[in-house]
């Protein structure tokens, strides 16, 4: 069951409203109450707007806070005392959607550490308020409760430290484990909204036939299915790219990438019908997060999606950004226009991915 939500956004937020919605959906909030704040300072919450969110979480009974920005230890502070419901910010609500791709351990610590820094500063302002007198009994009933909360929060981000440490001497072999699967692994990656999951969903909807729980060791969102005949491929749903994503939070997103660094190809899924200047923006900064992740030299496919919503002269600009793009990187195999929502183009791509394995006939696919 999705909770009932109440989104704050600051006004000078509020052209990422529908990706706000994209990825509260994608963790599990309905959005069902929305307020703003002001375009200066959106860090901070005025008392007259303090008490509006209360009103608003105790008349439409509001399950979690979502605001769409990063917390000071003081606003959270705030927030709590007036709505003692979960609340989340930005990079929470991002680390959550993580979680839900998270498959490594080293993902999964690294998210986890993610939250300890967050949570650190927030924990200290509760500390010093309780100090003042402000906090009586907060967390049970002893008086250093939060400070041995804290000092449990430290102690966990060492030993995460250090165990992270070991992983990466490990990372090696964990590579060799996942090629020796076997079947060509090709991950769905792109920005929120592109289409991502409306894609791996129809290309994998028909085959009920493949062990799926076998696949979820590589990622929790991998799925075997039939490309042609009985040639089968893993396919993998990514986190995918989402603007803004703050420093402390990078190493996390990341680790939770890293699936793509083990694949065999790449689909990049474009939303053709954003402005030329987003698409381009965006497929720069796609080529460079791969570029980073060290997947930059795995062959790339890409689709050129919802197309059903633009007009044939749209199009062909969007071709041309895509095309000029290639000529700089090699490794772009194929470009399709397609939309998602068309069973007749999952088809195409169906085939041509199929044709792109047919003529790379690298020798651990064959049997
Ligand atoms: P993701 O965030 O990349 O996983 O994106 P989703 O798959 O959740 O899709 C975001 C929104 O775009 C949903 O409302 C989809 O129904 C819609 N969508 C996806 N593909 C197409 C398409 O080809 N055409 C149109 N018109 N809408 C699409
Ligand atoms: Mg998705």
């Amino acid at each position: 069951m999705p909770k009932n939500t109440l989104l704050i956004v600051p006004k000078k937020r509020l052209d990422e409203l529908d990706e706000a919605y994209a990825l509260a959906k994608t963790a599990g909030y309905e959005i069902v109450s929305l307020i703003t704040t002001r375009y200066h300072k959106p860090n901070i919450i005025k008392e007259g707007k303090l008490k509006e969110i209360k009103k608003e979480v105790e008349g439409k009974n509001i399950e979690t806070i979502i605001f769409y920005n990063e917390f000071t230890p003081v606003t959270y502070y705030k927030l709590y005392k007036i709505a003692r419901v979960e609340l989340l910010d930005k990079p929470l609500l991002i680390l959550n959607i993580f979680s839900r791709h998270a498959g490594s351990k080293e993902a999964k610590l690294q998210i986890e550490l993610a939250k300890i820094r967050h949570e650190i500063p927030i924990v200290r302002e509760f500390v010093r308020r309780q100090k003042l007198g402000e906090l009586p009994g907060f967390l049970g009933p002893g008086k250093y409760a939060i400070d041995e909360y804290l000092a449990l929060l430290r102690r966990r981000e060492h030993q995460i430290k250090l165990k992270l440490e070991e992983l990466k001497k490990r990372k090696k072999s964990e590579l060799l484990r996942r090629k020796n699967l076997g079947l060509p692994h090709i991950v769905i990656t792109g920005y929120t909204c592109a289409g991502k999951t409306t894609l791996f969903n129809s290309l994998v909807s028909e085959n009920k036939r493949t062990g799926e729980e076998y696949f979820t060791t590589i990622s929790p969102k991998a799925k075997g299915a039939l490309l042609h005949d009985s040639f089968k491929v893993i396919f993998s749903d990514t986190v995918g790219f989402i603007r803004g994503i703050p420093p402390y939070i990078i190493e996390a997103f990341y680790a939770t990438l890293q699936e793509v660094v083990f694949s065999d190809l790449i689909i990049l899924v474009v939303d053709a019908s954003e402005p030329i200047r987003t698409i381009n923006e965006k497929l720069q900064e796609s080529l460079s997060i791969l570029d980073k992740i060290g997947a930059i030299s795995i062959p790339l496919f890409i689709v050129l999606n919802k197309i059903d919503l633009i007009a044939s002269d749209e199009l062909s600009k969007a071709l041309d950004v895509v095309n000029s793009i290639r000529v700089e990187h090699n490794n772009i195999v194929d470009i399709l226009p397609m939309s998602a929502l068309r069973s007749s183009d999952i088809d195409t791509l169906r085939r041509r991915l199929w044709s792109f394995f047919q003529n790379t006939r690298k020798s651990m696919f064959t049997d």
